[in-house]
């Protein structure tokens, strides 16, 4: 009989840093081939038009502000990556944990609870609402607990964390319940705190140009991305809208437009966000909730992979495909997907929201056999006649 299986950790570390650096270095070539300077150093803006790279203070026409976001932590609450760990140490510890204690049920605490879940570790996340994944459709929240809680993952709801300690080797979380107030401690290897993250904007100097920020301490920008300053733009986590990589490089592009006159647009209404968990959970436009919200009638289409037969031979069944459409119109307002490849299935629906598409066009799609992509095209035939297969 063959030996159980093992994770060789050291070299799964080692493969990681081989991928992000093979990645890296390929930004890199791009610069040079393009012919992009790169300036290595701490930055700061000294004054309209200059950026001071630690000595050196160099002159800019236009100054675009991408420097993206860092973990916030809770009032006591100190990380120190390697016993309470942000997603940044979560990334690098030195070996797999038996037991671990995840603060915040949001996509990062999903994310890695999921890794090491899968890894062998005992995880238990404790999340201060009553549902996980907030903002996204409350059936894919149920749905999606549901499916974690089968792979053994503990949740813990209901539960504001008071406070995280360490000793030598054990990281100690206590929490209250909302229900009864009542104080709890649990213990585990590592803590790993996701309770959000905060634009990275400390240090460029912004308070003395006298940038302006949102309440929520975002750098303000007009619909050019422009800063009320002239010239100096900012892009991606440290301003408005969802903290996605994605959505980042589409305003990157954006501006980049704007600032040499031409048009540069984004369409935020059709920026789609994939958790990256197993299986994962991907989603673009108004979820069922939102939609019901608007003054619109709509209608709601969903597919089980449970009736799809590539997702049923690879063992990969679990979840749905749910599209929301305008009642009147057919046309196509949201979509939600929890199973088998949702983080690239999704983007059928978004190229179909971007052209305006209504159910019936998907629906009338000759989508190839077997695939999970048919799971797409049944969920559009409930949004009309009926799914064929459910
Ligand atoms: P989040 O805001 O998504 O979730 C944080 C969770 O922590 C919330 O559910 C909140 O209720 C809970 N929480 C806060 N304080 C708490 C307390 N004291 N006790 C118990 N629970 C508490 O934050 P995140 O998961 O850290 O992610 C940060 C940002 O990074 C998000 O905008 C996310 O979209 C983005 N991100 C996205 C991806 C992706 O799309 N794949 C990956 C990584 C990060």
């Amino acid at each position: 009989m063959a030996k159980p299986p093992s994770v060789d950790w050291a070299k799964m570390q080692n493969y990681k840093m081989e991928t992000i650096d093979a990645n890296t270095k390929g930004i890199e070539f791009l610069f040079k081939k393009n012919n992009i300077d790169q300036l290595r150093g701490w930055a700061s803006i000294s004054a309209p038009g200059r950026v001071q790279i630690d000595e050196t203070t160099y002159d800019a026409k236009n100054v675009i502000i991408a420097s993206g976001s860092e973990p916030s932590t809770i009032p006591n609450v100190e990380i120190d990556e390697k016993i309470i760990v942000s997603s940044t140490g979560a990334l690098s510890l030195s070996k797999i944990p038996k037991k671990m204690t995840v603060i915040g049920a949001g996509v990062i605490g999903l994310e890695l609870g999921s890794v090491y879940a899968r890894l062998g570790t005992k995880v238990t996340i404790i999340e201060y609402l009553d549902y996980i994944t907030p903002g996204m459709d409350k059936e894919v929240q149920k749905s999606f607990q549901r499916i974690l809680k089968k792979q053994g993952i503990s949740f813990i709801m209901g539960a504001a964390v008071q406070s995280a300690s360490k000793t030598k080797s054990l990281g100690k979380v206590k929490y209250k319940l909302n229900k009864d107030e009542s104080l709890h401690e649990i213990d585990g290897d590592v803590v790993l705190v996701a309770t959000g993250r905060k634009p990275n904007i400390n240090r460029l100097g912004l308070d003395k140009l006298n940038i302006e920020l949102t309440e929520n301490g975002q750098i303000k920008t007009d619909s050019k991305w422009q800063t009320n300053i002239p010239n100096i733009y900012a892009i991606g986590d440290v301003i408005e809208g969802p903290m996605l990589a994605h959505k980042a490089e589409d305003e990157g592009m954006a501006v980049a437009e704007q600032i040499a006159g031409k048009i540069g647009h984004v369409n935020y209404q059709v920026i789609p966000s994939v958790i990256y968990t197993a299986p994962e959970v991907a989603s673009v436009g108004l979820t069922e909730q939102q939609a019901k919200k608007s003054d619109r009638s709509i209608k709601v289409g969903k597919f089980m992979f449970m009736g799809n037969g590539r997702a049923k031979a690879n063992f990969a069944a679990d979840g749905f495909v749910k599209i929301i459409a305008d009642n009147e119109s057919d046309r196509i307002l949201g979509a939600h997907i929890i199973g088998p490849a949702a983080g690239d299935l999704i983007h059928e629906l978004c190229i179909a929201m971007e052209f305006g598409a209504s159910t019936q066009d998907v629906a009338l799609t000759c989508h190839a056999h077997p695939t999970y992509s048919e799971a797409v095209r049944e969920a559009a035939l409930a949004c009309g006649t009926g799914a064929i297969h459910a």
